[in-house]
């Protein structure tokens, strides 16, 4: 077999893994690629193979750096299938469509920019020709995806419907068995069920994302969460929650639901003021099977356990306005998650200059973004291109992670030592992979490779 990689190589955004057995391409994940706007952009415009000499493709979950360039594969003419799970596939025919109207939104702002039309790279009509070509796999379903390759997937804990894949095939007349980690979550977390926990494989491909950092314990949340609002409401102030639409949105409002139930908070207004996010939360709501132990528990006592005392699902605009006006205690919920875009600017705006309110940051902010200019409390910070006081306070919550931490990473693949011949290490800033190499060779699995993006690995 040969593994060649076209993102997510000493890199976190645009996993795209192509694999070739027996003379047939399978393509795992085409995500997109995030960060510095530019340089996004152009790599985002073409994609490095081309679509006919590609057999089947392979998503392991919805995130849109592993979904994202989806469409683009349609637009290319691409005409095989693509196999995930049934929640995945729920949440990409959401989340792709949202993505089109982002870059036809850019699409439009470069135009008027440059002066010259500049296309969109997808379009809707693109998103709704590719999700004709999904097949859905239930976990724990074996498949065969071509002739001699089976797929099955297990559960990965991520995000909902997040898949760890297993490949089997025979090569050169030996049985053979492939790993695709995509993205692995964490144990214990509210709502999915844990990680599946592979024994045996050839090779993996594995991804390192937290490989030099644990994150807080799952336990301290509710704890945490509980005093931020009590502080907050205690002064007769708002929480401002820029929260990112997949999984962190429900793992929050599930916690709020946890501290309600228990009578461990006040009994606050709760806006979830984003459409991505509600229509999300409307494919949870669908899929209550992938829920955990905990999770069935919580809905023998309620039934909804998104539906809080007082919560508000906005998608429209006015809706959302209105909320501008309030001046007393409540939770907004908003995105982007990093406050880059999206209604969260406008709450940020109203917000930040009153010291009674509380900005709750949920999720990993990357380098120059407001988010982090946030996190990191610069006095004054600019939206809309308006200079603002920060005065609110600023707290953060790393509990609610949706990736496995170093330790849990480790444990990953050193259960997998006496049997890989390799370990391919992606997804990781070039210090997060670094360091989960030398954690495992720690505990003597030193079989790992750092993989290089384009560059072909063949076993
Ligand atoms: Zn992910």
């Amino acid at each position: 077999m040969r593994i060649t990689s076209h993102g997510a190589a000493r890199g976190v955004t645009g996993s795209k893994h192509l694999i070739e057995i027996n003379g047939k391409r399978i393509l795992f994940d085409c995500g997109m690629f995030q960060g510095h706007r530019k340089e996004a952009a152009e790599r985002n415009q073409t994609l490095p193979f081309s679509v006919n000499d590609i057999d089947a493709v392979v998503l392991s979950h919805a995130h849109i750096d592993h979904s994202g360039i989806l469409p683009m594969l349609a637009r290319k003419g691409y005409e095989g299938k693509v196999f995930t799970t049934p929640a995945s596939r729920d949440l990409c025919a959401v989340m792709l469509l949202d993505s089109a109207n982002i870059q036809e939104r850019d699409a439009s702002w470069l135009s008027k920019r440059r002066q010259t039309f500049v296309p969109p790279i997808y379009t809707d009509i693109h998103v709704r020709e590719i999700m004709r070509r999904f097949i859905s796999i239930p976990y724990d379903v074996s498949f065969d995806i071509l002739p001699g390759i089976r797929l099955t997937f297990k559960d990965a804990g991520h995000v909902l419907g997040s898949a760890i894949c297993l490949l089997e095939f025979e090569e050169n007349g030996k049985q053979r068995r492939f790993i695709y980690s995509g993205d692995i979550g964490r144990k214990n977390a509210a709502i999915l069920r844990d990680p599946w926990e592979p024994e045996e494989a050839d090779v993996v491909i594995m991804e390192s994302t937290y490989g030099n950092r644990d994150h807080d314990s799952i336990e301290t949340l509710d704890a945490k969460l509980e005093d931020i609002i009590k502080r907050t409401h205690a002064r007769g102030g708002k929480i401002i929650v820029p929260t990112f639409a997949l999984e962190r949105a429900q793992e929050f409002i599930v916690a709020l639901k946890r501290l309600e139930m228990a009578n461990r908070i006040p009994s606050l207004p709760v806006y979830v003021d984003s459409p991505l996010t509600v229509n999300i939360t409307e494919v949870f709501r669908l899929h209550t099977d992938l829920f955990d132990e905990d999770m069935r528990k919580l809905m023998e006592d309620a039934a909804d356990p998104f539906e809080l005392q007082h919560i508000q699902y906005i998608r429209g605009v006015e809706q959302s306005k209105k909320l501008n006006t309030i001046d007393h205690p409540v939770i907004i919920l908003s995105a982007a998650g990093m406050c880059e875009h999206g209604r969260i600017l406008h709450h940020l705006r109203n917000n930040c200059e009153d010291e009674r309110n509380t900005i709750l940051i949920i999720g990993f902010q990357a380098r120059h973004t407001l988010g982090r200019r946030i996190v990191e409390r610069e006095p004054r910070i600019r939206i809309f291109g308006v200079e603002h006081d920060l005065r609110a306070e600023v707290r953060k919550l790393n509990a609610l992670s949706a990736h496995a931490g170093r330790s849990e990473l480790i444990e990953f693949g050193a259960r997998l030592k006496n049997a890989a011949e390799r370990i391919l290490l992606v997804h990781g800033e070039d210090e997060a992979l670094t360091a989960l190499q030398e954690g495992l060779a720690e505990q003597g699995c030193t079989q790992t490779l750092i993989q290089e993006e384009g560059k072909t690995v063949e076993f």
